[in-house]
């Protein structure tokens, strides 16, 4: 019985129709492809990307040097020196990241005390080499200043969660 039927089917073609309705169902239906990079998607104020070191309105720099950040980093991608200034501070004269090893968790960011290090929106850069995604203090912070103005509205959007 199962064969007569099974024969009748594959005869008749109804598998090919009811693969046919279903384009024709997704055929006048409103499209929703992303025409990307000229169209994005809306993105969280919680997106992990890129890191950046962030310095206080005055220009110094928030980070207080305390190696939290390197201590819960899952994949030991930071490595942070230090030293103390003239002024008795602590600061680190080292900050580097190791993106080949980073796995974006978001660890480092919830664990400083002082929002120094972060994680930005920005997701559109590459490396060729391995070398190209090794991110030093300097190259950290000169992100840190040019996205300022975005890394500090998206804190502020998600004040209220943290
Ligand atoms: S996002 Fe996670 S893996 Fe990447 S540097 Fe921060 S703590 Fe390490
Ligand atoms: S970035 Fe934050 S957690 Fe890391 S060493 Fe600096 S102050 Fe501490």
């Amino acid at each position: 019985m199962t064969a007569v039927k099974d024969f009748f089917t594959s005869f008749m073609l109804t598998e090919l129709l009811k693969g046919l309705r279903l384009t024709g169902r997704y055929f006048f239906a409103r499209k929703i492809t992303v025409l990307y990079p000229e169209e994005k998607t809306p993105m969280s104020p919680r997106f992990r990307g890129l890191h950046a070191l962030r310095r206080y309105p005055n220009g110094e720099e928030r980070c207080i040097a305390c190696k939290l950040c390197e201590a819960v980093c899952p994949a030991l991608a930071i490595t942070i020196e230090s030293d103390k200034r003239a002024d008795g501070t602590r600061r680190t004269t080292r900050y580097d990241i190791d993106l080949t090893k980073c796995i974006f968790c978001g660890f480092c960011e919830e664990s400083c005390p002082v929002d120094s290090i972060v994680e930005t929106h920005i997701h559109e850069y590459h490396g060729e080499k391995r070398g190209d995604l090794y991110f030093t203090k300097e190259m950290l912070l000169a992100i840190g200043d040019r996205y300022e103005k975005e890394i500090a509205a998206n804190r502020e959007a998600d004040a209220r969660y943290r």
